[in-house]
């Protein structure tokens, strides 16, 4: 749901007065952004500004391209390829969580925001239309702020306990290397996450994109290892991920789709109106004909920004993706570019290979066509955002191009790379099959 312009300021104070009176939350954003609010009181102003930036862009009025005729349900425009460093903040062994657990987590936020998650509504839902391919992947850092290899972690022993979002534990302490914690990289190129000993009522918390320029060394989202990734530490009813796919909507402008008030708005026109937050897992429909005018189909409570279990929560809308792209656009817009991710030393070989691709995107067949013959083997590898290979064939002849067969690949983003003797070319590919 989405308000007229000249009530922005009162629904923003009449949010803050609302969650004041809940204690037991999944998410501490809003409570960590009251903090926000009381420590600098343009932080109120910034928000409302930024909304009204968000709206010129014209995030409401846009359809939907699926319900367009002859349309896929894929995003098929420019993905973006988010950056991100996970950093473990430990007291104990078991909190310094496994590499394993951390890659588990960052291949569901690539399920979850490309829409290829493996319970996305059926077609006959009624809420199936809405649903919408975020165009968004993420990675685990290769290259750190130096430019040095990396493998997108780091891991740093503390001698504090516990750290809390609610007043008795300041929530700032794991952001920084000063106070037991972990200064974030570069927040322009790098999505920051801290997964240490949170406590209290939240599960995780996340910065605002509105933040970023005041309180830059802040940016990020701090989570408990008990609820990051599957498999590992992580419990249930939070064990599969879901927690960092709501914290990631909020890092990219996404609220709480109750808007934080009884029958609030979060700003997107087509995430129904609902009362409240949702727990557990409900049935469909849930709060039929609410009391904020819904209809029969009730609230939309399987939205990520909802507060139901992970294994209930499976979409984000079209107007919550074009709200995310556009704050990409305004408030991160050198994150796309950031290329941290891939070794800058293979892109920029000075004895790179040429060639040229045709069609990207491509389904099924890739045709790479060479501009030089190359005398033995040429190595063609494909990786995915992970940097694991997900296929690797060998040429002995010398082609003028080849044909790849790429149908055993998923929809997605990935990085094809030619090696040939010591030279080597990677270039970026976008699978649509
Ligand atoms: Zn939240």
């Amino acid at each position: 749901m989405t308000p007229s312009m000249t009530r922005l300021s009162l629904l923003f104070l009449f949010s803050l007065c609302y969650i004041s009176a809940y204690a037991q939350q999944r998410c501490g954003t809003m409570q960590v952004y009251e903090k926000l609010i009381a420590r600098d009181s343009n932080t109120l102003q910034r928000s409302i500004l930024f909304e009204k930036a968000l709206q010129t862009q014209g995030s409401s009025t846009s359809p939907n391209p699926k319900l367009e005729p002859n349309t896929g349900s894929r995003n098929t425009q420019a993905i973006v390829v988010i950056p991100v460093v996970v950093h473990v903040v430990y007291n104990t062994s078991t909190q310094n969580i496994s590499e394993e657990q951390i890659r588990s987590q960052i291949s569901i936020l690539n399920s979850d925001y490309r829409m290829t998650n493996n319970d996305t509504l059926a077609t006959g839902h009624p809420f199936w239309a809405s649903t919408a391919d975020a165009a968004i992947e993420f990675c685990l850092a290769t290259t750190d702020p130096n430019g040095n290899p990396s493998n997108g972690i780091t891991r740093t022993f503390t001698t504090t306990t516990r750290f809390d979002a609610d007043t008795i534990y300041n929530w700032t302490d794991v952001k920084y290397t000063s106070t037991g914690g972990q200064d974030n990289w570069d927040p322009t190129r790098y999505l920051n996450v801290w997964v240490c000993n949170l406590t209290g009522p939240a599960l995780a918390f996340s910065s605002f994109p509105t933040e970023l320029i005041t309180t830059p060394s802040e940016d990020g989202i701090t989570v408990g290892y008990r609820y990051f990734g599957t498999g590992g530490t992580s419990i249930s009813p939070y064990n599969l991920g879901r927690t960092m796919t709501h914290e990631v909507g909020h890092w990219l402008g996404l609220k709480h789709i109750w808007g934080d008030a009884f029958c609030g708005t979060d700003f997107v026109v087509d995430t129904k109106a609902a009362e409240s937050e949702n727990y557990g897992c409900p049935s469909f429909p849930q709060r039929p004909t609410n009391t904020c005018g819904g209809d029969a189909n009730g609230e939309m409570y399987m939205n990520f920004m909802d507060y139901v279990n992970d294994n209930c929560m499976n979409m984000f809308t079209y107007g919550q993706v074009l709200r995310m792209q556009n704050t990409l656009t305004l408030a991160r817009p050198d994150i796309a570019s950031a290329n941290r991710c891939v070794s800058t030393a293979s892109i920029h070989d000075t004895h790179d290979i040429k060639f040229g691709l045709y069609p990207i995107p491509a389904q099924k067949t890739l045709n790479l066509y060479f501009g030089n013959a190359y005398e033995g083997s040429l190595e063609i590898r494909i990786l995915n955002s992970l940097g694991q290979i997900v296929q690797e064939q060998s040429f002995f002849s010398q082609p003028e191009s080849i044909d790849l067969d790429i149908s055993s690949i998923n929809q997605g983003s990935y990085f094809l790379e030619v090696s040939h003797q010591k030279s080597k070319t990677v270039k970026r590919i976008v699978v649509l099959n």
